[in-house]
C-alpha cells in the first residue's frame, strides 16, 4: 500500500469514474433516486445516513489512522459526546485523564451527574493512577494526548492494556498528534477522536469532528445509529473542504511541528519565560513517552509560562503582532491564547500560561514576534 502521505495527497488516488475529475464533486443532494424496481443505485438513500462527499474524508481518515471505519460529525464535541453516550450507560463508570479539552471536561461532569455515571478524573501520565482507577465496571477510558494546555503525553499502549485488562475500552482524542505523529489504534486504542476543525482541516474554516474505530462491531453500529437518529452529520460543503484540507495534512503538520520545536528551543532559554511546555523538549515530564510514541515530531502546540503571572502574560500577548489573539489551533495562522482568561473558574492553566498554536508562517517571523513581545 502507498505511504500515508501519498494516500492523503491523492485522496486515495481519487479519480471520478464518470468524468475523470481528480477532485471529488460536492454532492449537496439530500436524497437519492430509486430505479423502477425500487432499488438504490449506489446504496445511498438519504444524507443523514451517508453522503459521498463526507465518505471521501471518512475513508481517507480511516486509512491514515489504520482503522476499520470512520465517521464525521458536525463538530469535535459532537463526535466525543456521541461516543461517550453510546458506550457509557446510566449508572456506569468512566475514567478520564485530568488534562483534557476543557469543554469536554465540563460536559462530562454535567452529563455524568445527570445520569448517575461515576466520573473518575486521574493524572493519566502515570499508568499506576490508571491501574488504580480503572476498576471492574468501567465502560470507557478517555484520554487526550498531547493534552491541553500542558501537552501531557499519555502512554497509549499502557492505557489500552490497563483498560482492556479491566474489561473497559479506550478512546483517544488525537486532535493534536494527528495521524502524522501518532496512530493510537496501532497502540491498542479502540477509538480515535478528532476535532477535525483543527489540523485535519487545517484552515480555520470548518467545524467538524470524526471518530475512527479499530473494529466494525456492535458498539460501532450503535454510534452510527445515534448519528442516524440525531442527525449530527457534517454538511457536504464542509465535508468537501475537510477532504481538501486533509490532502495537505502531512506537509502542514510536519512544517508546523518543526517550527514549534524551533520556537520551544528558543523560548526555553529566554529570561522572561519561567517554563516551556512542549513534549519535544527533554525537560518536559513526559518527553520519554512522547519520544517513544510520537513519530516525526512532537506536534505544533506548545505553552510558555511567562514570569510575573497573569499580568505579564497578558501584556506579552497584547504586544504580539504576528500571532493572532484567538482561540483554537491547527490552522495555517499562528494563534496565542491566555487559557486561564478563556477557561475561567476550574481551569487547570497556570495564570502565566500562554498557549501557542503554531501555523505555517516563517519561523523567524514568529520568533522575532515572540522575542520582541517578551522583551528581547
Ligand atoms: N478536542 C480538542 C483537543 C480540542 O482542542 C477541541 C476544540 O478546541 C475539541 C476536542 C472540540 O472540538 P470542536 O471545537 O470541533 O467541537
Amino acid at each position: 500500500m502507498a505511504a500515508p502521505e501519498t494516500l492523503a495527497a491523492q485522496l486515495q488516488h481519487f479519480v471520478d469514474g464518470a468524468t475523470g475529475a481528480v477532485v471529488p464533486a460536492v454532492h449537496p443532494s439530500t436524497t437519492y433516486a430509486r430505479d423502477r424496481s425500487y432499488q438504490l443505485s449506489a446504496g445511498l438513500e438519504y444524507t443523514r445516513d451517508d453522503n459521498p462527499t463526507g465518505r471521501a474524508a471518512e475513508t481517507l481518515l480511516a486509512s491514515l489512522e489504520g482503522g476499520a471505519d470512520a465517521i464525521c460529525f458536525g463538530s469535535g464535541m459532537a463526535a466525543a459526546t456521541s461516543l461517550v453516550r453510546t458506550i457509557v450507560p446510566p449508572n456506569g463508570r468512566i475514567v478520564i485523564s485530568r488534562a483534557l479539552y476543557q469543554g469536554l471536561r465540563i460536559w462530562l461532569r454535567e452529563h455524568c451527574a445527570r445520569l448517575a455515571i461515576e466520573l473518575v478524573e486521574v493524572d493519566a501520565t502515570d499508568p499506576t493512577n490508571l491501574v488504580n482507577a480503572v476498576t471492574a465496571g468501567t465502560a470507557l477510558v478517555w484520554i487526550e494526548t498531547p493534552a491541553n494546555p500542558t501537552w501531557d503525553v499519555v502512554d497509549i499502549a499502557a492505557a489500552a492494556a490497563i483498560a482492556h485488562a479491566a474489561g473497559a475500552r479506550l478512546a483517544v482524542d488525537s486532535t493534536v498528534a494527528t495521524p502524522v505523529h501518532t496512530q493510537p489504534l496501532a497502540l491498542g486504542a479502540d477509538w480515535v477522536m478528532h476535532s477535525a476543525t483543527k489540523f485535519l482541516n487545517g484552515h480555520s474554516d470548518v467545524l467538524a469532528g470524526a471518530l475512527v474505530t479499530a473494529r466494525v462491531d456492535e458498539a460501532w453500529a450503535s454510534v452510527r445509529r445515534l448519528r442516524h437518529f440525531e442527525g449530527n452529520v457534517l454538511g457536504p460543503f464542509e465535508a468537501w473542504l475537510l477532504a481538501r484540507g486533509m490532502r495537505t495534512l502531512f506537509v502542514r503538520v510536519q512544517r508546523a511541528s518543526a517550527t514549534a520545536a524551533f520556537l520551544a528551543g528558543h523560548l526555553a532559554g529566554h529570561p522572561a519565560v519561567e517554563r516551556v511546555l512542549y513534549p519535544g523538549l527533554a525537560t518536559h515530564p513526559n518527553h520519554d513517552v512522547a519520544a517513544r510514541q510520537m513519530k516525526g515530531g512532537f506536534g505544533a502546540m506548545l505553552s510558555m509560562i511567562v514570569r510575573g503571572g497573569q499580568e505579564n502574560a497578558l501584556a506579552v500577548a497584547n504586544r504580539l503582532e504576528v500571532f493572532l489573539r484567538a482561540t483554537s489551533l491547527g490552522g495555517v495562522e499562528s494563534l496565542v491564547e491566555h487559557r486561564l482568561s478563556v477557561e475561567g473558574a476550574g481551569s487547570l492553566a497556570p495564570p502565566g500560561l500562554l498557549r501557542l498554536a503554531i501555523g505555517l508562517e516563517a519561523p523567524d517571523d514568529l520568533w522575532s514576534d515572540l522575542s520582541v513581545a517578551l522583551g528581547a
